[in-house]
């Protein structure tokens, strides 16, 4: 562990712990930050009465609307000399939301995804190939600090210019990469296409994340990179990567919240009252040492799980990998959709890539998802593609309850991702 006295704090230790930095958060957003006071004093809360972690209930939900509506710097609790950094998420319309980081907060930014870092299996010694986004966006800048704290060489080598990765990953010979799963599988079929053999490279470890992903893009992009690949989570809101992250020895058992910094919650989506450890919902999260722009109970509109696996290395908490924004959630015909459940479908028909997109479209008042999905070789019978197409269409009726269209495409014609986060829906909607 990076941090091995405070990533496995005994539970009693870690609620104490958690439990004195909640009731100075509510004093010090009440004493600092105007909106907080308004909503304390609405709900006739007084800072006084939060002593206890379990009485985080009593607190106000933030949503990504309170930081629009307070663009850019108005949830601010130091004054605007105190902020070190600004970062700003891409947000697809309008204003983006904005984000701000004291010392102390880079501090913290530093160490959540050095112990990221460390248990995505990077060593001290080690050189890291960061392909995540430098800029704006928290990914790049938020790794690279938690590489150089960790003791890695960083290769600050941003997203884009798989030429240049591809040269680099061969020349400098790093052990581990960071990017997004999709961008890792734009980098594992450029290694099989050039005919670079995994043997050129030195690749050991992958920390993968900013988009949701499943087994199937682990399986490809470990087999296709030579690597074990882990989850990392995170957001700009509460502090960019580096939330949450998987360990290399215990894949698939969720990624560790560093609860000694961000309190988590499940809540249902639609009550919004706290649902019990294994129940899916929304995750929403407290910032608990966040000075520049504390956040409480931040509504991530991710939805996933949480649980305590006291088998597991770590006391903290681990959440279950995500299954979509709330935001891209289909409802079709009633039905709630993410893209990753139809994912898991096409893994299990082996005649088909995982390289698809959904297509939403209108077919008079109601809207219908089509599915347009990569075969490995059009080099078969028509009856053998109208078999597999079938095949696909009753598993997504039997599995999901929907009827959808399925289109089978060659290989490499649907987009892949080029650095960033690879979007999985085409909406005809909005263009018609
Ligand atoms: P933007 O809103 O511009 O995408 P962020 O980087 O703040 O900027 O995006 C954070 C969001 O990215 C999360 O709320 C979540 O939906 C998604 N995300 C980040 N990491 C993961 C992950 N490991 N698995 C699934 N989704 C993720």
């Amino acid at each position: 562990m990076f941090n091995p006295e405070i990533e496995s704090l005994p539970l009693e230790k870690l609620r104490r712990l958690q439990s004195e930095r909640l009731s100075q958060l509510a004093a010090y957003v009440y004493d600092r930050v105007p909106f907080y006071r308004g909503t304390f004093d609405q709900l006739g809360l007084k800072p006084s009465t939060i002593l206890n972690i379990s009485d985080i209930s009593k607190l106000p939900i933030t949503y990504k609307n309170d930081l629009r509506d307070h663009y850019p710097f108005g949830l601010l609790a130091v004054p605007q000399e105190e902020i070190r950094r600004i970062h700003a998420s891409s947000g697809t319309t309008g204003k983006p939301t904005v984000v701000a980081y004291t010392a102390g907060d880079l501090e913290i930014f530093a160490e959540v995804n050095a112990r990221s870092l460390y248990a995505g299996g990077a060593r001290p010694g080690m050189k890291i190939h960061n392909a995540y986004g430098y800029g704006l966006f928290t990914g790049g800048l938020g790794i690279h600090a938690g590489a150089e704290k960790l003791g890695l060489a960083v290769v600050p080598v941003s997203g884009g210019m798989t030429d240049r990765q591809l040269m680099l990953l061969q020349d400098f010979q790093p052990e581990v990469i960071c990017c997004t799963p999709s961008y890792a599988q734009t980098l594992a079929e450029e290694v099989k296409k050039r005919g670079i053999g995994k043997k050129a490279l030195n690749l050991k470890f992958g920390v993968l994340g900013a988009e949701p992903w499943t087994e199937t893009i682990r399986e490809d992009v470990e087999a296709g990179l030579g690597i074990v690949a882990t989850n990392i989570y995170g957001l700009s809101e509460i502090i960019g990567p580096g939330v949450s992250q998987e360990d290399h020895e215990e894949k698939g058992s969720g990624s560790y919240i560093w609860e000694d910094h961000f309190f988590p919650e499940i809540l249902d989506p639609e009550t919004k009252e706290p649902l019990p450890e294994g129940a899916d919902g929304v995750l929403v999260i407290t910032t608990l040492t966040k000075k520049g722009m504390p956040l409480l109970r931040y509504w991530t509109n991710d939805i996933c799980n949480l649980s305590y696996d006291k088998s597991s290395k770590r006391t903290h908490v681990k959440m279950s990998s995500i299954k979509g924004r709330a935001d891209d959630m289909l409802i079709i015909r009633g039905v709630n959709l993410f893209p990753t459940q139809v994912e898991v479908l096409i893994r299990d028909i082996p005649e088909l890539e995982p390289h698809y997109l959904l297509v939403v479209s209108k077919k008079g008042a109601l809207d219908r998802v089509d599915v347009r999905v990569e075969v490995k070789s059009t080099a078969m019978e028509l009856s053998q593609l109208e078999g597999l197409r079938t095949h696909l269409m009753q598993k997504i009726r039997n599995n999901i309850g929907l009827h959808m269209d399925v289109e089978l495409v060659p290989r490499d014609s649907i987009p892949r991702s080029e650095g960033g986060k690879l979007s999985r829906i085409l909406d005809l909607r909005r263009e018609a």
